[in-house]
């Protein structure tokens, strides 16, 4: 019989597996919490529960576990950077971001990706497969247990499109701000999208509160085709739409991600085409210097340029700021470390 995956199941699923083996309910609670509150990574710790339970269970079930090849601490910001080994061999990474407010952590929705955005290392190999929801579960308890720090904010910023696994990733948000696990407020969740549209759309109904990040990158049509595939399926004007509709349904204001690289996207004329796009939506303009990646020839826009292009939206009114470089000193850009692990593997 093929072992389940415990850490999907809810109290009340596992009550009925406990039925099913004549054992009390209330068990469900305490395996539960050992699981989702005292994080642990094998049945031998749940030391309120028996000795024949505890077998049964591991008849039964497996715990996700990821294993910690690499961590990299940034000297600069005590960033770190997590390289986790999966149960099939996939290796993923995720970061844990110090901040005053608190700590966050992005992490990886797939092993990979589909979407080919031209400046992105996650993207280079394509997508290997989806992350379950407990392989998301467990990049957030690896190292808040690692760091013995609380981590109170969650970016879905990693490798991968989360709207490309979306029915994962939806459970991931239920239970990870669940009161039987760690509780996280919606609020404190960014989920970061290139714009697929229909699933977007599919978000909003849910009415989250979650805050909605979007990859604009571009104020035309022709500059972000470009630089993401996936606008030759999408016009801007449809993803704002969506964007729109995301703030109609959960009045949470939209953050745009625009990266900035040199000589594509960071002039002016862009600047002005931005404000004219977002000037009346409730947003706020995230820009990202692009980190370039050594498989791609794209290069940083210059600090004048970046100046230059902020100013001019805050001119406009708009809320803007210029994504702090956590890291930089440990190969910050997204799927980075990853690769260059796979490549020196291989
Ligand atoms: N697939 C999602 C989330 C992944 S990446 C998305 O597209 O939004 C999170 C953000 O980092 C995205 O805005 C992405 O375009 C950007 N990004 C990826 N690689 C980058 C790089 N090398 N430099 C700057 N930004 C990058």
């Amino acid at each position: 019989m093929e072992k389940k995956d415990i850490l999907a199941y809810s109290i009340e699923e596992l009550k009925d597996f406990l039925v099913t083996i004549g054992e009390k309910t209330f068990r469900a609670k305490q395996i539960h919490e050992w699981l989702h509150k005292k994080l642990a990574d094998d049945f031998d710790e749940m030391s309120n529960i028996s000795k024949s339970l505890k077998e049964i269970l591991k008849e039964n079930f497996y715990i996700e576990n990821l294993e910690i090849i690499k961590v990299m601490t940034s000297k600069i910001d005590k960033t770190q950077k997590f390289l986790f080994k999966l149960r099939d061999g996939n290796v993923i990474e995720s970061v844990l971001m110090r901040y005053k407010h608190g700590n966050s952590v992005c992490i990886s929705t797939q092993v990979g990706c589909r979407m080919g955005c031209r400046f992105c290392a996650s993207t280079l190999d394509g997508l290997v497969r989806n992350l379950s929801s407990a392989e998301m579960l467990k990049e957030i308890y690896c190292i808040q247990k690692y760091s013995g720090e609380r981590v109170s904010n969650i970016v879905l910023m990693g490798s991968g499109e989360p709207m490309d696994n979306f029915d994962n990733v939806i459970n991931f948000v239920n239970m990870i701000t669940s009161e039987n696990s760690l509780h996280i407020s919606q609020r404190n969740i960014t989920i970061s999208t290139c714009g697929l549209v229909e699933n977007m759309n599919r978000f909003a109904d849910l009415q989250p509160q979650v805050t909605l990040a979007l990859s604009l990158h571009a104020s035309d049509d022709e500059t972000r085709r470009e630089l993401m595939p996936i606008a030759r399926k999408y016009s801007i004007a449809e993803v704002l739409e969506a964007c729109q509709y995301y703030f109609d349904k959960t009045g949470r204001r939209i953050t745009f991600e625009y990266s900035l690289v040199a000589g594509i996207n960071d002039n002016l004329d862009e600047a002005k085409k931005l404000v004219n796009l977002v000037k009346n939506m409730n947003c706020h303009v995230n820009l990202i210097p692009v980190n370039p990646i050594k498989e791609r020839d794209y290069k940083k826009s210059s600090l004048e340029n970046i100046e230059a292009f902020k100013r001019h939206l805050e001119k406009n009114g708009i809320n803007v700021t210029v994504r702090r470089e956590m890291g930089s000193d440990i190969q910050g850009a997204c799927g980075q470390l990853r690769k260059s692990y796979i490549d020196n593997e291989t």
